[in-house]
């Protein structure tokens, strides 16, 4: 059990008793906290405290609830995945993912360990749910890869949040507020540049939709009928797609967001007896069908944008990736027909970068 006292999201006063609470004097307190926000992963990198002071905290404090297991970086150098573990008494382990781009520094958070959710294509799942994050563990997330870009990259911190990584974020509403709340309020980064990805639960679209911020929302859609859909997602069964993209235009306007879908590319392996894909071109029509009668005014703005993921196969499951002439024969069919798509390459494929991949990779290797 560890009993030390985590201070990064201690408020400034709270901090301030610590310091005094331990023998110390008050404005050692404002030097620590800008450390803290930057991310510091320990008292020793604090460089304007003494090393006495360093040593004493480290006894029994801790900067954030997270400590690094493994930090895997691309072959760019864009794409940093950190599988990390909380430092409470159930070390668990999840997986944040630091993109380095041109508009900004872009981090993918985690919202549960694990995943209930079951779609077929998806390494989350695997090993089932384990329990929810706190707002606490997602915020630390972002200061884990703040540290990064400050220490390594000598770069700006954090612009933008995306809820994408394991987990279904609508399934832990609360602690999703909270969190997109203080990134928002301690972090300052805009509600506009904070996106929820969610496989489709229709509730927490609403709720999300009566939260009333400009939060971007992204649906995993991956199929373009029920009958599809059903076979590699099981929540379909629950919400189908209409149910889902009613709530999520309706999001939309309420927001004046752009709405986001997410379309990954797969076939189905025969053998391992799932033939279904949704990567031929009849699928892209059905698709365009489909979204088409969903946008009042294709012209006026850009009301939804595909983002068409080619799949970043998994060995336990039962689907490979389309060849590169597929993927673009079905993003050509959706744009030919006003449809507004992009293609998306995981970045840092070669770091195991789709969801819940590394963290299973670790588990098998018995490291918990
Ligand atoms: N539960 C949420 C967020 C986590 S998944 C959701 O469903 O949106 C984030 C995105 O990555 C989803 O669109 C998911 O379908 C996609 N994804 C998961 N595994 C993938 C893989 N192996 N290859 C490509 N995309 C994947």
């Amino acid at each position: 059990m560890n009993n030390k006292q985590v201070l990064f999201n201690l408020s400034p006063s709270e901090l301030e008793q610590f310091i005094v609470g331990i023998g110390e004097p008050k404005f050692r307190a404002k030097q620590i906290a800008e450390w803290l926000w930057r991310g510091a992963p320990d008292f020793s990198v604090m460089k304007n405290l003494p090393v006495k002071l360093q040593e004493k905290l480290n006894e029994v404090a801790e900067t954030l609830p997270l400590k690094i297991i493994k930090k895997l970086e691309s072959s760019d150098e864009q794409t940093v995945k950190f599988l990390l573990q909380t430092t409470g008494t159930d070390a668990a382990t999840i997986e944040t993912v630091l993109m380095r781009t041109t508009y900004g520094n872009s981090v993918c958070v985690s919202s549960q360990v694990g995943c209930a959710m079951n779609c077929g294509f998806c390494a989350s799942s695997l090993l089932g749910l384990k329990r929810n994050l706190t707002a606490t563990e997602m915020l630390a997330q972002v200061l884990i890869c703040n540290w990064t870009l400050y220490s390594v990259h000598d770069s700006r911190l954090t612009t933008h949040v995306v809820v994408m990584g394991t987990g279904e974020p609508l399934h832990n509403l609360d602690n999703l507020k909270e969190f997109l709340t203080a990134a928002h309020d301690k972090l300052s980064i805009g509600w506009r540049r904070m996106t929820v990805s969610t496989c489709g639960i229709v509730p927490g679209i609403n709720e999300l939709a009566d939260w009333d911020k400009q939060v971007n929302l992204a649906i995993s859609l991956h199929a373009p009928n029920d009958e599809i859909r059903d076979a590699i997602m099981p929540i379909n069964k629950k919400y189908p797609i209409k149910d889902v993209m009613d709530a999520a235009f309706n999001y939309s306007a309420k927001s004046g967001r752009q709405l986001m879908v997410e379309y990954t590319l797969m076939q189905g392996i025969r053998d391992k007896g799932l033939g279904i894909s949704n990567c031929l071109p009849e699928h892209a029509i059905e698709l365009v069908n489909l979204l088409k009668p969903l946008i009042p005014n294709p012209l006026s703005l850009i009301p939804v944008m595909v983002n068409i993921i080619p799949l970043n196969a998994v060995a336990e499951r039962g689907f490979s990736a389309p060849s590169n002439n597929a993927v673009y024969r079905f993003a050509d069919i959706l744009k030919e027909n006003g449809i507004h798509c992009r293609i998306r390459r995981e970045r840092g494929a070669d770091i195991q970068s789709a969801c819940g991949q590394l963290r299973i990779s670790n588990q098998e290797l018995g490291t918990s």
